[in-house]
């Protein structure tokens, strides 16, 4: 736990953003990012950008967030 944990979180937003770089305009992924003692939560149609008080915050607020912009 601790370091390694952390860190292990900050290298996979690392990965989501090289995977998504070139799909702009779509919910195709979110990322959850540590950042300080809240997490900076995001989408790759980069029109949602928000803070959470924790990561699984943060992935209830992205569930939710493509569950609305998915819909036609
Ligand atoms: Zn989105």
């Amino acid at each position: 736990m601790g370091d390694d944990y952390e860190s292990a979180l900050e290298e996979k937003p690392l990965e989501f953003l090289a995977s998504v770089a070139n799909t702009g305009g779509s919910c195709d992924g979110q990322a959850i990012i540590p950042d300080g003692d809240r997490y900076r939560c995001w989408c790759s149609c980069g029109q949602w950008n928000v803070e959470a008080s924790s990561q699984v915050e943060g992935l209830r607020l992205a569930r939710l967030h493509t569950s609305t912009a998915g819909m036609p």
